[in-house]
């Protein structure tokens, strides 16, 4: 263990120094098949020839010259979510709660209402704004006070929501599948009754896509999945497969928000960053959205069969387990086996593997589960 690290994560002690593909190698060689992907990160795996060709391009050209002018890279990139979006407007940063942090300012600013109605389980980041919009409690307390004005209702009951949304509020917030929560689906009936109320109280509908977004679930966007249209999204993990990037994405029939001087990013819209994000949004073919759900249904179906889980959730890649033990106890055992997966709470195993993940890997990484839980 590293003693000049301060320790707010609970690591395990692997340290990697390679990945290609699928598979990530640590300081001794040992191949690791990699069924986290740096949190739903690395979407086309890792060191993928597209991005690594157009950011090392960008870097031999040019790194930075900040949001005083326009650069190439931001500006495609802003045209191809638009066009992906139908539609919108971009803002660029560096990650996603600070896509987040953006959002809640374009909400409290279109609406001049501070009130958000959240989710119970959600998890929008760390960050203070992010944290008070948060609902889970353990990771708040120590932190409080955060930012009043938020309310938390229960997922998929919709009369929380109609108990929680009021004329006051400005925004209502929900990640389309909880992530860190548990991975929980929101029903399109639940995300429906949000979009109804964001229209009878005149509060923007705000989708947290940070997780979510990026080919992750098999759409390029979760909402697609239910058919509802929020006024405005945040991406981030997904979206330059591995080099730091958030956006906030206001529809284009969504209110009038931010004017200039109202919200910045010194390093926000970098060219690196962005061409990366071209690259990978070249690289989300229909065919492969299609693989990603195949392949998740595969995957779901190779888990459900398992002794120790309870139910799968999730959709596409983006899956959750729920286990009869403690999920860190079942993560360390698939590490000693060199197969790496992550947890969503205390007894749900998570697996996001890279969006390009074959049959035979995902067989081969539920052979290893089937050892570990047996
Ligand atoms: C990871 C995540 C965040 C926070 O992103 P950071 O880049 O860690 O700040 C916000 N929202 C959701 C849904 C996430 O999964």
């Amino acid at each position: 263990m590293h003693s000049a690290v301060l320790p707010v994560y609970a690591r395990q002690d692997l340290t990697f120094v390679r990945g290609k593909g699928t598979t990530l190698y640590d300081a001794d060689g040992r191949a690791y098949l990699d069924f986290l992907a740096g949190i739903a990160v690395v979407g086309l795996g890792h060191c993928h020839p597209a991005p690594l060709a157009a950011a090392t391009a960008q870097l031999d050209r040019l790194w930075h010259v900040s949001n005083l002018y326009w650069t190439e890279p931001m500006v495609e990139l802003a045209e191809r979510l638009s066009a992906r979006a139908g539609g919108a407007r971009a803002f660029f940063c560096n990650s996603g709660a600070e896509a987040v942090e953006a959002g809640l300012k374009y909400a409290r600013k279109a609406t001049g209402k501070p009130s958000v109605v959240a989710l119970s389980g959600s998890f929008h980041g760390r960050t203070l704004g992010a944290l008070s919009v948060t609902g889970q409690p353990g990771k708040r307390e120590a932190f409080e006070p955060l930012l009043p004005h938020v309310q938390f209702a229960e997922p998929n009951e919709i009369g929380s929501l109609e108990a929680a949304v009021s004329p006051e509020t400005g925004c209502i917030l929900l990640e389309p599948i909880q992530g860190e929560g548990g991975v929980h689906v929101l029903e399109a009936s639940f995300v429906a009754a949000a979009r109804s109320l964001a229209d009878e109280t005149g509060a923007v509908l705000l989708f947290d896509e940070v997780q979510t977004g990026v080919g992750r679930t098999g759409a390029f966007f979760a909402h697609e999945h239910v058919g509802v249209r929020p006024d405005a999204l945040m991406l981030a993990k997904g979206l330059a497969n591995g080099l730091p990037i958030g956006c906030l994405l206001v529809l284009d029939d969504a209110p009038e928000g931010f004017a200039a001087g109202d919200h910045a990013s010194t390093f926000g819209g970098n060219p690196v960053a962005c061409a990366a994000a071209n690259a990978v949004c070249g690289e989300l073919p229909d065919e492969l959205l299609a693989a990603v759900t195949a392949n998740g249904l595969a995957l779901a179906d190779g888990l459900a069969a398992l002794p120790g889980i309870r139910a799968v959730r999730g959709a596409g890649l983006m899956l959750g387990a729920q286990l009869d033990r403690p999920a860190a106890d079942v993560v360390a055992l698939c590490a000693e086996r060199g197969l790496l997966v992550g947890t969503a709470g205390a007894d749900v195993l998570r697996l996001t593997p890279p969006l390009i993940v074959t049959t035979a890997e995902i067989e081969q990484a539920v052979g290893v589960l089937e050892e570990v839980l047996a």
